[in-house]
Formats: C-alpha cells, sequence, structure tokens
C-alpha cells in the first residue's frame, strides 16, 4: 500500500480538504462505497451513509474516492442514477416527485426520506457478484450533509 504518493490528486483549498476528509473516512469505513455515476448531482451511497453534493465538489470527491479506495482496498462502484430516486425501494413502483420532495412515500406502505430510499436503490444495483464478495456490514444510519 502506497502512501500520499503520486496518484494523489492535489488541489489546496478548502472545497478539496472536505472532499478528501469524506472520501477518507467512507472508505476507511466501509468495504463497498456505490455512488451514482453523475457528472453534476449525486448520492454517495454506503451502508451507513448518504450525501447529497454539488457538481464541483462531487468531481473532487470522485477522484478522492478512487484515491483511498485503492488505500483502504474498499470496492468503490458506481451505478446507473436512472430512477434511483423515483423508484421505491420496497415494491419498485415508480414514484414520481419533485427534486424538493424529501419524503418517500409509496402507496404498499413504504414511506422513508428520499434519500434514504434512493440510497437503497443505489445499492442494489451493485451486482450481487460484488455484494457476496464483501464482509458482512451492519445497517444502517443515514447521515446527510451538504458538500460546499
Ligand atoms: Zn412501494
Amino acid at each position: 500500500m502506497g502512501g500520499a504518493g503520486r496518484n494523489s490528486p492535489h488541489r489546496p483549498n478548502q472545497r478539496n480538504e472536505h472532499a478528501l476528509r469524506i472520501a477518507r473516512n467512507v472508505c476507511k469505513a466501509n468495504a463497498l462505497v456505490a455512488y451514482e455515476d453523475l457528472n453534476v448531482k449525486g448520492m454517495v451511497k454506503n451502508h451507513c451513509l448518504a450525501k447529497s453534493i454539488n457538481d464541483v465538489a462531487w468531481t473532487l470527491l470522485r477522484r478522492w474516492l478512487e484515491y483511498f479506495a485503492r488505500k483502504f482496498n474498499t470496492t468503490v462502484v458506481a451505478v446507473n442514477p436512472k430512477m434511483t430516486s423515483q423508484k421505491c425501494s420496497d415494491c419498485g413502483a415508480i414514484v414520481k416527485k419533485s427534486l424538493s420532495t424529501r419524503t418517500h412515500k409509496c402507496s404498499c406502505g413504504c414511506e422513508m426520506q428520499t434519500d434514504v430510499n434512493a440510497a437503497i436503490n443505489i445499492l442494489n444495483l451493485v451486482s450481487p457478484a460484488t455484494r457476496a464478495a464483501l464482509p458482512p456490514s451492519g445497517l444502517a444510519c443515514l447521515l446527510r450533509e451538504e458538500l460546499r
């Protein structure tokens, strides 16, 4: 395992420091980090965390995620973001909602924070083979944080 060497993305500013800290924390604490493969706005999901972040920081975060994934031997997976917010993580129904809607409420009885619902969908998009290779992990707390 190399230290902070030639692969380390250097950009010394506060936003970069914040992205670095988050990436290091999630990679260190989790065997798997799955995130939406977006350019503009994204969500990071792991067993314990969901975050919404802005576009510039997202790019930084992705770079640091790849970096710390190597360092901590974390599996980092980018998944297709299609319908991750609209789909019910419980029954699969499409529940239309605006970006400002904070609660997912489905006719099947499933009701949870929109980000949690999306996070479960994102995690479910990780291939079974990838998930099977991971150590069992405790569920699930949620932390939301704006990265600015
Ligand atoms: Zn449902």
